[in-house]
This record gives C-alpha cells, structure tokens and sequence, in this order.
C-alpha cells in the first residue's frame, strides 16, 4: 500500500467509511457511489452507531432471514458505510427483516439493526426511483398499516384479502380450507371489531406518516 492510500484509508476511516483502498480501486468505480446515504443514516437517532461496525457477522448468523436475502445484514452495513445507496435501497434485505430484534440484541457494537432496516424501507419507498425488488412485502406492510389505521388492530380475513388481492389472488385459493377453518371455529372473524381509541391510533399514524414526507 503507497503512502497516499494509506493516508486516504486512515481519512475513511475517521470519516466511518470502512473501504480498503484495494477494494476502492477495483471495485467500487462499478457502482454509484452517495456520501448523502451514510451521512443520512448516521443522522438518524442512534444511526452514528453504523461507523463502529466491526463486520463480526453475527447479525448475519443470527437473522432467521438472510438465507432470502439478497445480502445478509453484516453485508448490508459493509454497502452503506461505502455509500453503496442504489444497491441497498434495491435489495430485498430490509424487506425480508421480520423485525425479531434478535440481531439489535446481539450485535456487540449495539448498533440498532432493526431501526436500521426499518430506516431503509423507508428511503426505498420515497425514493420514486428505486426499484423495490419484490412488492409483497411492501403490500404486505401497506395492507397492515391499512388494517391498523382503521381498525386501531389488525384483522387476519380482510387482510389477508386485501393482501393477496393485490399480489397474487390465486395463492389465496391455497389457504382457503385453512381460513374456512378458523372462521369456523370463531378465530378469523370477517367483521372486525374497532379497538376503543382506534380513531386515536389513526390520529398518530397520520402524524408519524406526515413527518415522514
Ligand atoms: S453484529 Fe453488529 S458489529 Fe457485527 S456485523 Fe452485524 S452490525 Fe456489524
Ligand atoms: S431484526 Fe431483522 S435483520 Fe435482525 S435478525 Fe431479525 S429479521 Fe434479521
């Protein structure tokens, strides 16, 4: 290593940006690289944290999703401290995160990974330019959020309705017998009932989705 990359791998560093000049060189002319991203990550509350990922990858081992997704979450804080915008924000990985938390209480730099992916989703869906790789879980989400906003708690029929629906309405056919059950049985009402102070819940949705803009 020159004694110029050298000095420029100590900058990076300060700066949190954990590239090896070896790697700058070679590889990261492929990709569209954005100083904003991580700057945007680290302003968020506790996103600072980010620079002291040491690559330990027991996010990674821990996460019961990364075997779907495109790169697991130790791979992820590699990208974004490389300002790798494009290539997280059209990943699936934030998709794919089920929010078990099991990571953010592992994680030995006590980086919160789920606010993280959480943050993600949410640059993905603003950024109109972005292709998100796979729309469910994103109906997914919207239909929950839909459910919740109207009915202050989710309710698993109309749900499940509106979420196959605007996917893929034959899958639904797959889990008929199942939801003919619990219906049955009085565990999947089709009329739900609103929680007291579900206009409430809608109030602060709003408010959230509204700071969000
Ligand atoms: S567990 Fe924490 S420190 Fe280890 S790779 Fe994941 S984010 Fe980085
Ligand atoms: S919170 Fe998300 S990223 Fe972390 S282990 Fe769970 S599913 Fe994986």
């Amino acid at each position: 290593m020159s004694r110029e990359d050298e000095k420029n791998s100590i900058n990076m560093l300060e700066e949190g940006i954990y590239i090896s000049p070896k790697f700058e060189k070679d590889l990261l002319p492929e990709f569209e690289l954005s100083r904003e991203f991580f700057e945007e990550i680290y302003s968020m509350p506790g996103g600072e944290k980010v620079k002291e990922c040491i690559q330990c990858g027991t996010c990674s081992g821990s996460c019961p999703s990364s075997y779907l997704m495109d790169h697991s979450p130790r791979q992820i804080f590699a990208m974004i401290r490389a300002g790798m915008r494009k290539e997280v924000l059209e990943s699936n990985t934030m998709w794919y995160c089920t929010s078990c938390y099991y990571c953010y209480v592992r994680c030995p730099a006590g980086i919160k990974i789920t606010d993280v992916m959480y943050a993600l989703k949410r640059f993905a869906l603003k950024d109109k330019d972005m292709k998100v790789p796979d729309n469910r879980p994103v109906r997914f989400m919207e239909c929950f959020s839909a459910m919740v906003k109207r009915y202050g708690r989710n309710c698993e029929a109309i749900f499940t309705i509106l979420y196959y629906l605007s996917t893929n309405p034959f899958r639904m056919l797959k889990h008929a017998v199942m939801g003919i059950k619990l219906f049955i049985r009085g565990r999947m009402p089709l009329i739900p009932k609103k929680i007291k102070g579900a206009d409430d819940v809608k109030k602060l949705m709003e408010y959230v989705e509204e700071m969000e803009r």
